[in-house]
């Protein structure tokens, strides 16, 4: 899914301006991306529409790079689609707060029961029991008793001859006398939603009255995961997920249409077998990993504040037409230093983040030294840089507090850079990287 839509999108991102057939398009290629990725139908048309409408709205079309503000829209809509803000559990007044596990046969609870047992320790310093209660499979009770135990938990067990219902109740009484803060109820699950799973759920539920049912989704199913979860949802109310097994190569169909089914958010991530791989579940990082965008976004919007639209669309021009100068060079050095340091800016745009950027040591000094040049210059000389020779150039030096040879390596990396504008810069805006490579 990923890399689709990062494809679509880097499409997209380049653009100087987008028409109406472009948004279209690109539109096109995300709804294939989803649907391939295993997203729920209803979803992806849902996502497309609102996508597509926010970016046929006024605010896109002449904007500075429209494909930027694209890729922005599906970023906080596929943010919005996995719930916006994150939720939380539901910590009870009057301790134990009870959690109560459900979901199918090897989605992944008992492990669960066991990574939650460690985050609320760790998170909240929360004292946790954990109550097993799946008394079909005999190894189901061992199982609980090694996690729990390696996490630190108390483990409430009485293994597989009574009645789950009576287990549950049992264990709420010892987590109370134990003074627990929290006690999570491992249960049992079935291959497939069905009448006697929920009854049992239900009885547990009466029994123990949980102030959580957090319902663990299996991400590796797909389309499958998020219709077992509107099964449960519509015969034991949940109130979150947990997702499991995102470390797989799961296509992340059931991360993206779980909320927008159910109305119920992901609370967590699990993300391997290992216990402490086990985290808050974010939408804006998930959207982000799912864009794989590095921190384009961040870029985005710190650009978004510093240019100026109409700068923007002037200096597109001049490129187009080959009459970048000098001074619109100065212009343009002077927009992005307000940016912030240099280094940590082009960290965050695509593809040069991470190796191209090591030992590539952007010299803030060296931009200084660049500004001085340019500022000691006439106009006339800063718009046509050729006349730049002799006893103008030491002039230049002299002004300021530069070598000759510095100058003159200016005015060539200068020319040598429109050059490659001409060759590339069709409606882009230059390529600083390139040019402080040289
Ligand atoms: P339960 O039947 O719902 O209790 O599921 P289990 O907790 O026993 O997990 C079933 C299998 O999935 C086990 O082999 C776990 O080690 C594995 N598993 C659980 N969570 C994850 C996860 O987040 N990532 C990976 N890779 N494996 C997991
Ligand atoms: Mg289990």
């Amino acid at each position: 899914l990923s890399e689709k839509l990062q494809a679509t999108l880097a499409d997209v991102r380049g653009r100087g301006t987008l028409t109406e057939d472009d948004i279209k398009k690109a539109m096109r290629e995300i709804r294939l991306a989803l649907l391939e990725a295993d997203v729920n139908f209803k979803v992806v048309k849902e996502f497309t529409n609102t996508v597509r409408e926010r970016c046929m709205g006024a605010d896109i079309v002449g904007q500075l790079n429209p494909g930027q503000q694209v890729v922005k829209i599906v970023h906080e809509e596929l943010e919005a689609l996995m719930g916006g803000q994150s939720g939380d559990i539901v910590f009870s007044p009057r301790p134990p707060t009870v959690i109560l596990m459900a979901g199918l046969q090897g989605s992944g609870k008992t492990t669960a029961t066991a990574k939650l047992a460690k985050f609320l320790q760790k998170e909240h310093g929360s004292s946790v029991g954990v109550a097993a209660c799946d008394v079909y499979r005999p190894a189901a009770v061992d199982q609980l008793v090694k996690v729990g135990g390696q996490v630190g938990a108390t483990v409430y067990e009485q293994g597989t001859d009574r009645d789950p219902v009576d287990i549950a109740r049992w264990a709420l009484d010892q987590a109370k006398q134990d003074g627990k803060d929290v006690l999570i109820v491992d249960t049992s699950g079935r291959l497939h939603v069905d009448e006697k799973l929920m009854e049992e759920l239900k009885n547990i539920r009466t029994a123990v009255r949980p102030h959580n049912i957090l319902l663990v989704v299996d991400a590796m199913t797909g389309q499958d995961a998020v219709n077992v979860a509107e099964q449960f949802g519509a015969a034991v109310n949940f109130d979150g997920v947990i997702m499991s097994k995102l470390d797989g190569d799961a296509r992340g169909g059931a991360a993206l249409s779980v909320k927008a089914v159910t109305g119920k958010p992901i609370l967590f991530a699990s993300t391997g077998e290992k216990l402490d791989q086990f985290e808050r579940f974010h939408p804006d990082r998930m959207a982000q990993r799912i864009l794989g965008m590095g921190d384009v976004l961040s870029f985005i919007e710190k650009a978004g504040e510093q240019f100026d639209a109409d700068q923007a669309a002037e200096m597109e021009r001049k490129l187009r037409q080959n009459d970048f100068t000098l001074e619109d060079f100065l212009q343009q050095l002077k927009m992005i230093r307000k940016m912030g340091p240099l280094t940590s800016l082009l960290g965050m745009i695509p593809g040069f983040a991470g190796q191209q950027l090591k030992g590539m040591k952007v010299d803030e000094r060296e931009m200084d030294r660049v500004e001085a040049i340019i500022l000691s210059m006439t106009r006339e000389e800063r718009r046509r840089p050729e006349l730049i020779k002799g006893s103008r150039r030491l002039r230049i030096a002299k002004g300021s507090g530069v070598s000759v040879q510095q100058v003159n390596q200016l005015v060539k990396q200068f020319a040598q850079m429109r050059k490659v504008m001409k060759q590339v810069g069709k409606g882009k805006m230059p390529d600083m990287a390139a040019l402080m490579r040289q």
